[in-house]
């Protein structure tokens, strides 16, 4: 597990603690932390009352008992800054850019002086909807969605980097394609996690598999298999073979040039699932 995932982790575990109380805001946790310890924590308690990342900041004890913007400080003191300066925030939900029962987050966060900033996933509620994240950028605050990890828009993508975003977008899907959390990842039919290397020799696969697995049965499918490539990869003969085997043997199997294309061919194959 990452220092991120770490993180993220005990944020999620805070947004749980407002379980049915925040209706029809969505559960937030949120974690503030400077060299490595959690400084602060928060979660959203209530409908209409402070966001999770305000919690946070309000439960941090800055030395000297210096004040935060949450304590109702119109100017916040430097050491406030300098303190905020060396901290990462993790909060489950992009912070809010727009005025409701509370101020924009993200504003708040940006006037705090914070580095860093790790998001568990990008609000898709069109009044904030990655605006929160793009005000953070802008102010110079690395702000880093969690599930859609930010790069230059320079290069393609390697073939591993592709993979990887397939992956953070099934851990993603939890809710909505619950089978997700077996997809297995096999890259260059080696360096396998245990447990599908076990399931793949069941089933009489040898190392070579396509990089992509879902051990779960949809129509007359017993599973899906994805060769991944990036944009001018070719396939090789071997793999051809192998893709040529899967089909004949029941599995749906493709190649997918890049993570757009590969998230799509799950999509399609999961909705002819009639369960
Ligand atoms: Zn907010």
């Amino acid at each position: 597990m990452t220092t991120d995932e770490k993180y993220m982790l005990r944020a999620i575990q805070l947004a749980k603690c407002g379980e049915a109380n925040t209706v029809p805001n969505p559960m937030v946790g949120a974690v503030i932390v400077r060299n490595d310890c959690i400084v602060g924590e928060g979660y959203h308690r209530k409908y209409g009352g402070p966001h999770a990342e305000v919690n946070a900041v309000r439960s941090v004890r800055i030395p000297g008992g210096h004040t935060t913007l949450c304590d109702g400080q119109h100017n916040i003191p430097r050491e406030t800054s300098e303190y905020f300066a060396e901290c990462t925030m993790y909060v489950t939900l992009e912070p809010c850019s727009h005025w409701g029962k509370t101020p924009p987050c993200c504003d708040m966060i940006v006037e705090h002086g914070f580095k860093r900033v790790v998001i568990g996933t990008q609000d898709p509620n069109a009044k904030v909807n990655g605006e929160g994240i793009r005000r953070m950028r802008e102010a110079g605050i690395e702000a880093i969605d969690y599930h859609r990890p930010h790069v230059p828009e320079i290069t393609g993508w390697t073939e591993a980097e592709e993979q990887e975003l397939v992956i953070k977008w099934a851990e993603a899907q939890a809710c909505k394609y619950p089978c997700l959390h077996r997809l297995y990842h096999c890259p260059n039919g080696g360096s396998r996690h245990p447990a599908e290397a076990v399931h793949l020799k069941k089933m009489g696969v040898k190392p070579g598999v396509p990089d992509l697995f879902l051990p779960y049965p949809v129509g007359d499918y017993h599973g899906l298999f994805i060769e991944m490539k990036a944009e001018n990869g070719t396939l090789r003969a071997t793999q051809r073979d192998w893709l040529e085997w899967l089909r004949e043997v029941g599995y749906a199997a493709y190649v997918c040039h890049g993570a757009e294309a590969a998230i799509n061919c799950i999509k399609e194959y999961l909705s002819h699932d009639k369960t």
